[in-house]
């Protein structure tokens, strides 16, 4: 008889997967269940980058778990692809919160740099500076491959004694004494405790067991830039946005002669059906991300688009993810969704704290994030 506690995680993309591996380093038996294949859903469209360049000291706290958890699991064979993440700034106020953001960072261990004006060159030979103030410079952030990062924790998972089962879907849900019992395509689970990590599919999954959760799914997408010839340089994951000001583009090395490029939108979208919506990228948008990055980046040599897609952000009111239970009074029924644009960065501190609410009934190993449980005040529609 094994006493430890069964968790069920629904959805098998990064916050599914990490959240699995903290629960069987722990002793729990886990079991993974995914409608479809590991990291199908908005993993799977990710552009993968992570990073500590944020101005908000508890953006910059939580982020200080996850990139702890991606260098352990460089022992796994995650590869990090440490290209630098490089923030720009238009204004003097928005230079003093870089000013500020080095300081904070370097306290939570990271190394940042902040460049002004015509310094951004050193970094990105190609840059038209024109309009900006300067930027904030992270030299160990960079990008993974979230498809490759589920692949290693379920295989991880897997020898641990865990299950992840594909293609086998929710369909409902029920809570019996001491636990639950969920009815899914491949026939009925019993568990002690259940984690929601179905991302933009998340509100379904609550609403199963009488639950409602607002998250958003907003429609986002990205582009692959081919170049003639290789740059003779590292192009860094260059973002234009800070704090919601900015045109939101943004870029990084994919491989030599190759970029990726995307629009992080500002305004927020209406929302798409996580079941129906266009999973290609516009012509449009593909027009405007070519203005966009012609004037910020002109002389890329022989730049052209290639390969576009959508994806969905799962976003929530305050653009804060939700772990934690929805309702107080039951803390076994835990969500973890809601992570926008930042899911695959911010999926191992996720995993974490839901690991601690399912184990410990609570965030224990980060107390600070008990702001990111879905409370009344919170789970709000957008
Ligand atoms: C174009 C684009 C670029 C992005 N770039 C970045 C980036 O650079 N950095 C970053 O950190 N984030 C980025 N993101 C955001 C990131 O991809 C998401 O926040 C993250 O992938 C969400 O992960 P998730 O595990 O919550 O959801 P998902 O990966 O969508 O996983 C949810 C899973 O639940 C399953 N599921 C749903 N319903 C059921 C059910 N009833 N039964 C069983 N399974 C079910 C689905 O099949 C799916 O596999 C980007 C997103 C997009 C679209």
């Amino acid at each position: 008889m094994n006493n430890s506690p069964h968790v069920v995680i629904i959805g098998a993309g990064t916050l599914g997967m990490c959240s699995a591996i903290h629960l069987v380093e722990q002793g729990a038996r886990v079991t993974v269940l995914d409608a479809q294949a590991i990291a199908s859903g908005s993993s799977g469209r990710s552009v993968g980058v992570i990073g500590t360049q944020f101005t908000d000291p508890f953006q910059i706290e939580i982020r200080r778990h996850s990139m702890r958890h991606f260098r352990q699991w460089e022992s796994l064979g995650l590869k990090i692809n440490r290209i630098g993440y490089l923030r720009l700034a238009r204004t003097d106020a928005q230079m003093t919160l870089f000013d500020q953001s080095v300081k904070l960072q370097a306290d939570a261990g990271f190394r940042s740099k902040v460049y002004i004006g015509d310094e951004l060159l050193e970094l990105v030979p190609h840059m038209n500076p024109e309009g900006l103030a300067g930027g904030i410079f992270g030299p160990d952030d960079g990008f993974v491959d979230p498809y490759e990062l589920c692949m290693i924790l379920a295989e991880r998972v897997r020898a641990a004694g865990g299950i992840v089962k594909q293609f086998c879907k929710v369909l409902g849900g029920k809570r019996v004494a001491g636990g639950y019992q969920l009815d899914t395509s491949a026939g009925q689970v019993s568990c002690d405790a259940v984690i929601n990590a179905a991302g933009a599919w998340a509100p379904r999954v609550a609403a199963m067991f009488g639950q409602t959760l607002h998250v958003r799914p907003e429609r986002h997408e990205a582009i692959t830039i081919h170049l003639d010839q290789p740059l003779g340089y590292i192009m860094p994951m260059v973002m234009d946005l800070v704090n919601g000001e900015g045109t939101g583009l943004n870029f990084r090395h994919e491989k030599e002669g190759e970029l990726i490029a995307e629009v992080h939108k500002v305004a927020s979208l209406p929302p798409e059906d996580p079941d129906a919506y266009n999973e290609q990228c516009e012509e449009e948008s593909k027009v405007s991300l070519a203005e966009l990055l012609l004037e910020r980046v002109p002389g890329l040599p022989g730049a052209r688009l290639g390969r576009g897609w959508a994806g969905l952000y799962p976003m929530t009111a305050d653009s804060r993810p939700f772990v934690g239970p929805i309702n107080p009074s039951e803390p076994t029924l835990i969500t973890a969704a809601g992570a926008g644009g930042y899911g695959i960065q911010l999926s191992p501190v996720i995993g974490q704290v839901a690991a601690d609410w399912a184990l410990h009934g609570g965030p224990v190993s980060a107390p600070e994030t008990e702001r990111l449980v879905p409370t009344a005040e919170r789970n709000v529609a957008a």
